[in-house]
């Protein structure tokens, strides 16, 4: 499996604004925020997208819904709102094939998106 950006971050091999880590999540801002807190929230296992995942990976995914919404709450934004957005494969528009939640934050989002 070819090793992708966030590999990268994780073993600190290129820098990123590390908002949160423990030994399974990791997550940091998003390089090209589109919103004032855009995070993206990995899993350290790497899994490419959405559709590789298995049965064994429901608690790992459940930690990286967990961590985001913690992140969220600390944020101050947990009565507001916010948004968390995994997006699988070219139509969705994923370009980093290491399964990651986008968590935004901070201002009104539309429904449905564009
Ligand atoms: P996707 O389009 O795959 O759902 O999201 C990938 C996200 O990774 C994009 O929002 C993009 O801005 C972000 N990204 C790509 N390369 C880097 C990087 O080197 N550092 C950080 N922090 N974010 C990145």
């Amino acid at each position: 499996m070819a090793e992708t950006i966030f590999s990268k971050i994780i073993n600190r091999e290129i820098p990123a604004k590390i908002i949160y880590e423990d030994d399974f999540v990791l997550a940091f801002e998003d390089i090209n925020a589109q919103a004032p807190l855009h995070a993206l929230v990995i899993p350290k296992r790497e899994i490419p997208t959405i559709n590789d995942a298995s049965p064994e990976d429901a608690e790992l995914l459940g930690k990286v819904l967990l961590a985001a919404a913690s992140i969220a709450k600390s944020q101050g934004l947990a009565e507001r709102g916010y948004r968390l957005v995994i997006n699988c494969n070219s139509e969705a528009g994923q370009t980093v094939f290491h399964l990651h939640c986008h968590l935004l934050g901070g201002r009104t989002m539309a429904w449905p998106p564009g």
